[in-house]
């Protein structure tokens, strides 16, 4: 997995940001829009070898990949250039495949003729530049035809573009039967695929826009950007954008490589990134308040341009039927042939998104392990007991080093890097393995090696990787849940001892652990986040109480009670009045926590139950509102996915990732709340039989899901939260409350 630029794009990128400053700006774009084309634009960029770079050399091109020519593209996206670069650049591309028929035409296009392709299957609807290229593309049928541009009178639209309906009344033919659409639809896919990274750039163009207006615009005494629905907002959007660029650049590498997933990533990207432009930029206008709405300021290009390039290809519900069709239909590739496919080749330089061979081999030793270990009654004696934590289980995960994958070796760990630690949970979330157990271990082992004293480390930490010890965590308290530094039980020194006084709210696992991870306030003269101290304390000790909570989601915490709680000083982990940053220690190594395997196993449990086919032979996938919920989800969490998986990459390259871990968290508990509850209404009223009631159905995977999802957006800093983080420390905005 590599997601940055080879120095060449990257230069290709800075070079196209030069020429874009200078050549489309809001002021040019607004000067150029009633013309719908900008014709020193096009010299500029025909100059700069853009629209024929992705062409091979052979046919008169620069044999450039299709993510190269996007380095130039998301620049192209977020100016909003008004001129055809992405319609150009696929045509050519279209041309050099159909052959000697097409040689003319190609060596036009080469040579620097612009062109555009009918995209819409609505004859009278209007084709973005046909009043403008020199070359007209269209199918009809299965027929390809070319017109000499323009191929019709030039229509306003709602942001240019040149358009005009194409009359193919004299058409030449090109190309035709079943090789000629087959060429047509990859032509197509590659404008979806490029036209996603424009629109990710304008997302971003747009974003940015909205951020500084916030930043500066005061109102009631403050920047209107310290007002946290606004930050919220933003942050949201944030996250989105960032997710929508990782989509679009995971298409066009998908279609350069020939993945078996390509077509489906294409429309996929095709859909998410035109909403996402289209909420960043209505979102942006309405930061702006009135002044948004004047023609005078460039926001409105945004909004216009965003939804304008959503419609080309037609009504864009309609990108859900075909993602639907083209990850569940009869012609979606079967996972084998997408993972024989990915091993066959040699990763690239340069935004890749194919896992190492070496990693894709820790896959399938993981899920060996799966397959021998968590049996059904492992899974479902966890349920029944609402105890996500079975001793068998957890001991066979110990044995083969799980709990510390991503350590050292010399610190008893794998010395796997984020990447395999990332892949390794999502596999035993997605199985639905019952680890809470394993990941408080893992964090409280992890916390003691930086902070904890020798003996700590030389008693109990060996006992943690052997899956002996179990820990819980006491940091919540009734006063203190988000606010996690407003603890209020007490530790008081007593010569050599502490003793402790207080109650922890949610010690998920008390009943189970050898030790409390405890906070426990030390100084009452310091600032709140000063006067902490951490503790691990033996939960046999006497004043401890532990009383069960049980929750809608099934799992079981406890509520706990310290009284007179006496401790050697040995127990104390870190320094005294240093609990705060000692809580913070195991961050090195705890990287991902967001929980995308559940959520994602929810929208393929769901989208194999709708496959399978009734006595009447048709299936639930034959309805459309069923076939858009799962194309949406699916594309949602696979957005999700490739957040999670950055996040890891910046880790395994030896960055300290900073919101992207807080971004991922967001987005994929926020989908996993959204599409459980969507999913429930698809399945009706079989929906609402619990899970584990005979014949519910898939067992009540969504019933359940539908019960837990909630507290995945509460629990590990909630949304709003995680929201805060990413305002702050991402887009830099003024601190909130
Ligand atoms: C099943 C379960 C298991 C848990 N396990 C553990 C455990 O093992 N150990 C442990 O210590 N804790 C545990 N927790 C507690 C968990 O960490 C807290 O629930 C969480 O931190 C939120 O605290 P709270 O519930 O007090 O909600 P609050 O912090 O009171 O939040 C209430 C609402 O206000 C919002 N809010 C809070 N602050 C802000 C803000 N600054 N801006 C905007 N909105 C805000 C929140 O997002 C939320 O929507 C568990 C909780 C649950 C439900």
């Amino acid at each position: 997995m590599d997601l940055s630029f080879t120095p060449d794009q990257e230069a290709l990128r800075d070079a196209a940001q030069r020429l874009y400053a200078k050549a489309s700006h809001g002021e040019r774009v607004r000067e150029q829009e009633a013309a719908g084309i900008d014709p020193a634009l096009w010299e500029a960029i025909v100059a700069m070898g853009l629209p024929a770079m992705a062409v091979a050399e052979a046919d008169g091109g620069a044999g450039a990949s299709l993510t190269d020519l996007a380095a130039a593209v998301e620049v192209h996206g977020a100016h909003l250039g008004l001129a055809p670069l992405v319609e150009t650049a696929v045509v050519a591309r279209l041309l050099a495949r159909l052959g000697p028929s097409a040689t003319d035409l190609l060596e036009q296009v080469v040579g620097g003729a612009s062109a555009t392709l009918r995209l819409t299957t609505d004859a009278t609807g209007p084709t973005a530049y046909a009043a403008a290229a020199d070359v007209v593309l269209a199918l009809d049928g299965d027929r390809m035809m070319w017109v000499p541009g323009p191929a019709g009178p030039a229509v306003r639209t709602l942001a240019g573009l040149a358009a005009a309906t194409v009359d193919t009344t004299d058409a030449s033919e090109l190309a035709s039967g079943g090789t000629a659409v087959a060429h047509w639809q990859r032509a197509v896919d590659e404008w979806r695929a490029l036209t996603a990274v424009a629109q990710a750039g304008l997302a971003r163009a747009s974003l940015d826009l909205g951020v500084q207006y916030a930043r500066d615009r005061h109102q009631f005494g403050v920047p209107i950007a310290s007002f946290q629905t606004i930050q919220h907002r933003f942050a949201d959007l944030h996250e989105r954008v960032e997710g929508s660029r990782l989509l679009a650049y995971e298409a066009v590498w998908a279609l350069d490589e020939d993945e078996p997933t390509a077509p489906a990533l294409a429309a996929q990207a095709s859909w998410y990134c035109g909403l996402v432009a289209d909420e960043a930029a209505g979102f942006s206008l309405h930061v702006h308040g009135g002044y948004g709405f004047m023609l005078e300021y460039d926001v409105q290009l945004h909004v216009r341009r965003a939804k304008a390039t959503r419609l080309l290809l037609g009504d864009p519900h309609r990108e859900l039927q075909v993602i639907a069709d083209r990850r569940w239909g009869s012609n979606a590739p079967a996972p084998d042939a997408v993972a024989s496919a990915r091993t066959a080749r040699p990763l690239r330089a340069g935004m890749d998104f194919r896992f190492a061979p070496a990693t894709e081999a820790f896959r399938a030793e993981v899920r060996a392990f799966i397959d021998a270990h968590l049996t059904a009654d492992v899974v479902d004696r966890a349920h029944a007991t609402g105890t996500m934590h079975d001793w068998g289980f957890h001991r066979a995960l110990c044995e083969r080093g799980y709990l510390a994958a991503g350590w050292p070796v010399e610190v008893g760990g794998l010395g796997r890097d984020a990447i395999d630690q990332t892949l390794l949970m999502q596999e035993l979330y997605g199985a639905g393995a019952p680890i809470d157990g394993l990941n408080i271990a893992a964090m409280v082992g992890a916390t003691l090696l930086v902070c904890g004293t020798d003996d700590q480390k030389a008693e109990i930490l060996p006992r943690i990787l052997a899956g002996e010890v179990m820990c819980c965590l006491g940091y919540s308290e009734p006063d203190a849940g988000s606010d996690v530094a407003a603890v209020a039980t007490r530790a008081v020194r007593d010569g050599d001892s502490w003793v402790i006084d207080g109650q922890k709210m949610f010690t998920t696992m008390a009943h189970e652990a050898h030790y409390v991870f405890l906070l426990a306030r030390t100084n009452l003269d310091l600032p709140k986040h000063k006067g902490l101290t951490m503790f691990l304390v033996p939960m046999d000790t006497p004043g401890i109480e532990i009383t069960p909570v049980a929750t809608m989601g099934g799992e079981r915490t406890n509520i706990t009670f310290y009284s007179d709680v006496r401790v050697p000083d040995s127990c104390r982990v870190g320094d005294v009045d240093a609990g705060w940053s000692v809580m913070h220690a195991a961050l090195v190594y705890e990287r991902n926590s967001a929980n995308w395997g559940e959520p994602n196993r929810l929208v393929e449990a769901v989208a194999a139950w709708a496959r399978e086919p009734g006595p009447d032979g048709t299936s639930r996938l034959d309805d459309v509102t069923v076939r858009a919920a799962l194309a949406r989800w699916s594309t949602e969490l696979e957005v999700g996915r490739l957040l999670l998986f950055r996040s890891a990459w910046l880790s395994a390259q030896g960055d300290m990732p900073q919101v992207e871990g807080s971004m991922a968290k967001l987005h994929i508990t926020e989908a996993f709340v959204r599409a459980s509850s969507e999913l429930i209404d698809l399945i009706g009223t079989a929906g609402l039989v619990s899970s584990h009631e005979p014949g519910a159905p898939l067992h009540g995977l969504v019933e359940h899901a539908f019960r837990h999802a909630v507290v995945t957006t509460i629990y590990g800093g909630s949304s709003e939260v995680q929201r805060e983080i990413i305002a702050g420390r991402g887009l830099g905005l003024p601190r909130s409350r």
